[in-house]
């Protein structure tokens, strides 16, 4: 595509546009404006209109209102403690009310008799009534233009670039920008009708300049579409190049080996397994690659649905390998499938790298032959020196834990494509649940299978909250389940930017609990800074029953299977996200016994309320959905780590419907297009305004 012979005036730094100059522009670049287009896209945060403002005759005490009226007097009183209150009284059609800002007497600065003033805030009763606005706007001079029956847009603002200021800029600027953004649409206007959206400069306009909310909110949705239309267009690209481009296997069920499994397993399938297994086969069997992601509640029987798909690899003549992210947890799944795979002909061979050279040796000679029919291990299988006779198959387990780079990387490992078989089929699993919003966000290029339900007969785990004073009674419990033979872990959190001091912190814990307050146990640590052998060997005496009682960081987050533990403790349970409590919580409730999970908090209201989630429901979907309503979709479970863009316009309570179409939709475009040569406007905006060509480019 060659470049435009003239750079859009979207594109000329900001301070050039009316109204502006150099020292307005030092302030816009506050916020982040530099250029006319970061201006334009620069949308208000809400909107006031007459169903958000009250008329001011009916602003009772007790009640929280928005009010618009005019100044009609205002000054600054002193009070007999020595503070001095600026005070305004503002007028509407229905009535007259005082404003009141204790401590804030430069507003008499600000503030001009016949401003028109936006108030947010609770109404009180002095001597009359009296509002202490909490947020307010100065709408500027009433006679230009006021207020009756607009909608008020609220833009970010920053000091010394109030709300009014913003707004004549915008005022000055808007048409030329709006007609400037015009010959930017990306999207055929015919497409976008079918889909229910207005064009993009309608979209802003009716966001800047509202004739009434559910306008302002169209055009937010529109903006919401294309964010997620161009991430789903990445994701479309990167899953086509992963299972179109190159050559798949199609696996040939003879049920020889799957018929036996199913025979041996000591418990019926539940239905989400049985839904998950026909997914996974059908996929398997078609001749493209699999590139799917099994996601399920830590519990729900993950590792079964993955033997079903690995036999199915072997039945076929191809091997399978199972990647984990920890030592401990790639010889839990050893044993596990060790033992399913009891009485059926599958070779099953562990390579971590806690191996000794012999055992080494013997396990690469028996992945190179072919022989190992299911191969479970760490890192260590991604390493060159292994060689693969016939990978068919490629399981990431806790693939959160990896990197998309990784995850891809088992499956290169056994690429045999250049032999003319084809290259592996992936299985990703995660234990954390994410919302399908999220999930189809972070993972479009995957596709879905979900276990919604869990296996019967699982005891509930007992969530309670406990304040920090009743810390001692929290002890007596545990000693009584100590005493009684079980096991427990105490949690204490560990926040990156402090990791330093929390560590010490429960690193002095550790010592204060196994001198003072349980010297008669066995106390083990582990945290995330130590030397992998001292942190797998506390795990592993944990394991084998040689402690009462594991102090942790979230270090055991993932990763360990104790049924005898029953009791997890977490300090300051207030610090965790909720779907990382539920993950920690998850530790438990493995055995037979009946499990505690104890969450220790002072903590305000809010955060009370945001725990007792955790206490009202154990379905890792609910909490996932709650967690995400409550940290939004930057914050929840590291998003922007895993390269999600910063969605500005995308709402993932109000847009989930947009959110599927848009990967339909990109998923269909590409596939018959795969390059986008006939849409070379999708491509340029790819590369350009989304600045996302590296990721383009990125694995594939
Ligand atoms: P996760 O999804 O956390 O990896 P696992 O695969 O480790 O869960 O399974 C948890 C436990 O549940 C295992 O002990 C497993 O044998 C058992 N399990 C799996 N599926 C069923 C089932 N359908 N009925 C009863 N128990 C099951
Ligand atoms: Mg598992």
């Amino acid at each position: 595509m060659p470049a435009p012979p003239f750079p859009s005036p979207l594109d000329r730094p900001v301070q050039f546009l009316k109204g502006v100059g150099p020292k307005r522009a030092e302030m816009l670049a506050r916020l982040d404006i530099r250029s006319a287009r970061d201006l334009l896209y620069h949308v208000p945060r809400r909107y006031e209109d007459a169903s958000t403002v009250l008329p001011i005759n009916s602003a009772q005490a007790g009640m929280d209102v928005t009010l618009i009226g005019t100044v009609v007097s205002k000054g600054v009183i002193p009070t007999r403690k020595g503070l001095r209150v600026f005070q305004a009284v503002i007028r509407d059609d229905s009535g007259l009310i005082e404003c009141s800002w204790p401590g804030q007497p430069f507003l008499d600065r600000s503030i001009e008799r016949g401003d028109l003033l936006l108030v947010t805030g609770p109404v009180r009763i002095f001597n009359h009534r009296q509002v202490q606005p909490r947020e307010f706007v100065n709408l500027g001079p009433a006679d230009e233009g006021g207020a009756a029956g607009v909608v008020l847009p609220i833009y970010p603002a920053t000091e010394g670039l109030s709300q009014r200021i913003l707004r004549s800029i915008l005022d000055a600027n808007i048409d030329v920008l709006l007609q400037a953004v015009e010959p930017e649409e990306p999207f055929d206007i015919a497409e976008l009708k079918r889909l229910g959206l207005s064009p993009l400069r309608a979209s802003l306009e009716a966001m800047h300049r509202p004739a009434s909310l559910a306008d302002a909110e169209r055009g937010r949705r529109r903006l919401a579409w294309e964010e997620l239309f161009f991430l789903q267009l990445l994701h479309a690209r990167t899953r086509h190049r992963a299972t179109r481009e190159r050559k798949g296997i199609a696996f040939t069920r003879t049920n020889e080996l799957l018929r036996q499994l199913y025979r041996r397993l000591p418990f019926e399938l539940t239905a989400a397994q049985q839904r998950a297994v026909a997914e996974i086969l059908t996929d398997m069997t078609s001749p493209h690659r699999m590139n799917r992601l099994l996601q399920g509640d830590v519990g729900s029987g993950k590792t079964v649905v993955a033997l079903f798909a690995m036999l199915l690899a072997n039945e076929s003549g191809f091997q399978a390998a199972l990647m984990a992210p920890t030592e401990i947890l790639a010889e839990q799944h050893y044993r596990t499938l060790a033992r399913l795979l009891e009485g059926i002909p599958v070779q099953v061979v562990l390579l971590t790298g806690r191996l000794g050279a012999a055992d080494r040796r013997a396990a690469l000679a028996a992945i190179a032959s072919g022989e190992a029919g299911v191969v479970v291990g760490t890192h260590a299988l991604i390493q060159e020196s292994v060689q693969f006779g016939r990978l068919g198959l490629a399981v990431v387990d806790e693939q959160h834990r990896f990197g998309v780079k990784q995850r891809m990387a088992l499956a290169e490992m056994g690429d045999t494509a250049a032999d003319g078989l084809g290259s592996p089929d992936l299985l990703v699993m995660s234990a954390t649940p994410i919302p399908r919003s999220l999930a189809l966000s972070l993972y479009g290029d995957l596709d879905f299978s979900i276990l919604d339900e869990r296996p019967p007969g699982r005891r509930p785990i007992r969530t309670v909250m406990r304040p920090q004073q009743k810390r001692e009674k929290v002890y007596d419990f545990i000693r009584e389940q100590v005493v009684a033979g079980r096991q427990a872990y105490l949690v204490y959190p560990l926040v990156e930017e402090s990791e330093k001091i929390d560590l010490l912190a429960a690193t002095a814990e550790y010592e204060r609990l196994r001198a003072d307050v349980f010297p008669e146990l066995r106390l083990g640590l582990v945290h995330g800074q130590m030397p992998g052998e001292e942190k797998d060997s506390a795990m592993l005496a944990f394991v084998a029953g040689e402690l009462d009682i594991l102090v942790a960081t979230t270090v055991i987050e993932v990763g360990i299977d104790v049924a005898n533990a029953t009791v997890m403790v977490i300090e300051h349970a207030e610090r965790f996200g909720l779907s990382q409590l539920h993950q920690l919580r998850g530790r438990v409730g493995r055995g037979a016994e009946e499990s505690w999970c104890i969450l220790l908090s002072d903590a305000d209201p809010a955060t009370t309320e945001r725990l007792r989630t955790l206490v009202r429901t154990e379905d890792g979907f609910e909490i996932a959905r709650a967690d995400l309503r409550i940290r939004g979709m930057g914050d929840f479970f590291g998003a922007r780590q895993h390269g999600l863009p910063a969605f500005r316009f995308f709402d993932p309570e109000k847009d989930e419907d947009l959110l599927g179409r848009a990967r339909d939709h990109a998923r269909r475009l590409v596939e018959a297009d795969p390059d986008l040569l006939e849409h070379a406007r999708f491509r340029e905006v790819l590369e350009s305004r989304w600045q996302l060509r590296e990721r383009m480019y990125d694995v594939g």
